[in-house]
């Protein structure tokens, strides 16, 4: 892989979640050396230290949505951010709960629309992280980050004077689910989200439906953005999270999606978010993450000739 210009974001959001702890995130990455491991590899990499949100609006919502006020300050900080990053380099947001995706998606979203070209997002989660305020159980925003960026009602004051730009519905990948509550389930076919469970990885192979997703990006020029939940691999080699699933992606399934990726050349901006130190066991969680990470941007064990 040539070397890249890469930009660390952090972002220690925690008020999307339901357990504290993700605060310490971004902190846990750069203790695992995830700046450092990148540079080796090659790249150029500049971390923006973490970043922090305004005042928080008073925004009374209908329906459940926890510290709306302040997720909407958050969005707009994320925003900010992402925008003042170079055009040139490659953003890594590192939360942070999942809420988090709605910044940095919206604004890749627009960075896209102003090059004239579609973004595509492979969601890399247990869950579809499609509620609103009307269909959530618990109210946590970092189960309605998807349902935010496709539009749907009731959420549209996370957006509080930032520019917007709706991601298409059939636009969002997301592979790896095993968790989704009863309503959301009918709300996420209605739409048309690419939803790829468990049970297809199994039937299918986790590398055939990458190449299919990968297909469609390369087929229409589009850029790709990556959202890591860590809930998304297996509990056993990723406990630092506190919506964990059994039954997630293997160690080695997790590492062939990012040689894939990397091989594709096609991704252009990363989330690494859910992180969460306090529940993690001596850093391996964190550890894992950061070596992921550079399986995406191109450590290989052996070269191959291709
Ligand atoms: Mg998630
Ligand atoms: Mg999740």
């Amino acid at each position: 892989m040539d070397s890249q210009e890469i930009t660390l974001i952090g972002i220690p959001l925690e008020a999307g979640a339901g357990r504290r702890g993700c605060v310490m995130g971004p902190d846990a990455l750069r203790a695992a050396g995830l700046a450092e491991t990148l540079a080796t590899l090659g790249h150029h990499v500049t971390d923006r230290g973490n970043i922090a949100p305004g005042p928080a609006p008073e925004i009374a919502v209908p329906g459940k949505a926890n510290d709306a006020g302040l997720l909407a300050a958050w969005v707009r900080a994320i925003d900010k951010a992402a925008n003042e990053a170079n055009n040139d380099a490659l953003p890594v947001f590192m939360g942070g709960d999942h809420a988090l995706a709605i910044g940095s998606i919206n604004a890749m979203n627009c960075r896209a629309r102003d090059a004239g070209r579609p973004l595509h997002v492979l969601w890399l989660d247990a869950h579809t992280d499609f509620n609103t305020p009307a269909t959530s159980p618990s109210g946590n925003i970092h189960g309605m980050p998807v349902a935010a960026l496709t539009g749907e009602p009731g959420l549209d004051w996370l957006f509080d004077n930032v520019a917007r730009a709706p991601v298409p519905p059939g636009n969002i990948h997301q592979l790896g689910i095993r968790s989704v509550d009863a309503v959301e389930r009918a709300l996420v076919i209605e739409r048309g989200i690419d939803v790829m469970d468990m049970r297809r990885i199994d039937e299918t192979g986790i590398s055939r439906l990458l190449a299919g997703v990968l297909e469609t990006v390369a087929a229409r020029d589009a850029m790709l953005h990556v959202s890591l939940d860590v809930d998304f691999l297996a509990p056993e080699i990723a406990p630092g999270v506190g919506t964990a699933v059994p039954g997630g992606a293997t160690y080695r399934e997790a590492h062939l999606v990012m040689e894939i990726l990397s091989d594709s050349g096609l991704v252009t901006s990363l989330d690494l978010v859910e992180l969460n130190p306090f529940l993690d066991d001596r850093g391996r969680s964190a550890i894992l993450l950061s070596e992921l990470t550079a399986s995406l941007f191109g450590r290989r064990i052996i070269d191959r000739a291709r």
